[in-house]
């Protein structure tokens, strides 16, 4: 299985899972072209990508989604909550594109075991993704307020993991944003910080996790060497070396790589 992290912030998302011929897109939160753009930066052909999964209905997650499931003829699956919520933001989509699952119910795609776990967010429905193909297992899971105990279940076993480090505490604070959006992000439906990604981290090396990138890192809150160094720290407060976790974390508006999971 393969993992292209494409763009990860709070100002469009989108990655590509490439398992047992199947290529499956979490996300279109950035322009059609951009998106195109991006597939071909790895030579993958638009027309071939088999699914568009949505995480929920925010524009950094859905703007491109009716643009690319139109034009390149894709099916899109989203829970029914988010489908009501994004309709508005992706216009009509074909019917024969239009899968609707159930939340914390899995789900194929061909050789491909789907399941959307629910997360704490302020959206309608918005879930996270467990990926399992061929023994390996990847696992997303942005846009949480919250680390509650049933997402390091939903985590365990993990080969990689793409969880949320949205802002630094401090520089949200301190930053520009009103006070409204602020207590927003802060709160148990809002964003994770870089501390609670930490956190979460070291509990889940406890259960096995050995790999993990930090994403969708805010623009003004946050900074890639901030990121990672404050994880870094909380990992080693807990006696994880740097050596026996791999860190990493994506860009927000560039291809981060190709990581090969398991
Ligand atoms: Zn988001
Ligand atoms: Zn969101």
């Amino acid at each position: 299985m393969l993992f292209y992290p494409l763009f990860s912030g709070s100002s469009g998302n989108a990655s590509l899972v490439e398992a047992g011929g199947v290529r499956i897109l979490i996300d279109a939160g950035v322009t059609g072209s951009a998106l195109t753009r991006a597939l071909g930066g790895i030579g993958v052909e638009p027309k071939s990508v088999d699914a568009l999964l949505i995480t929920h209905e925010h524009s950094d997650h859905v703007s491109g989604a009716g643009v690319f499931s139109r034009k390149y003829d894709v099916p899109v699956y989203a829970n029914r909550g988010t489908w009501e919520g994004m309709l508005p933001c992706v216009g009509r989509i074909e019917p024969r594109n239009v899968r609707v699952f159930e939340t914390n119910r899995d789900f194929y795609i061909q050789g491909v075991n789907v399941t959307p776990f629910k997360t704490p967010h302020d959206a309608r429905e918005s879930v996270g993704y467990r990926i399992d193909c061929g023994g390996k297992r990847l696992c997303v899971m942005t846009d949480i307020g919250v680390v509650e105990p049933r997402l390091l279940d939903a985590a365990e076993g993990a080969d990689l993991l793409l969880i949320e480090a949205n802002h630094d505490v401090d520089m949200l604070r301190m930053g520009r944003y009103p006070y409204v959006l602020k207590r927003r992000i802060l709160s148990d439906v809002g964003h994770l910080s870089n501390e609670s990604a930490g956190k979460a981290l070291a509990k889940l090396y406890l259960r096995g996790l050995r790999r993990a990138i930090l994403g969708h890192l805010s623009l003004d809150n946050n900074i890639e060497e901030l990121a990672l160094a404050t994880v870094r720290e909380m990992l080693r407060a807990e006696s994880i070396s740097d050596a026996a976790f791999e860190l990493t974390v994506a860009h927000r508006d560039r291809l981060t790589g190709c990581y090969e999971v398991g």
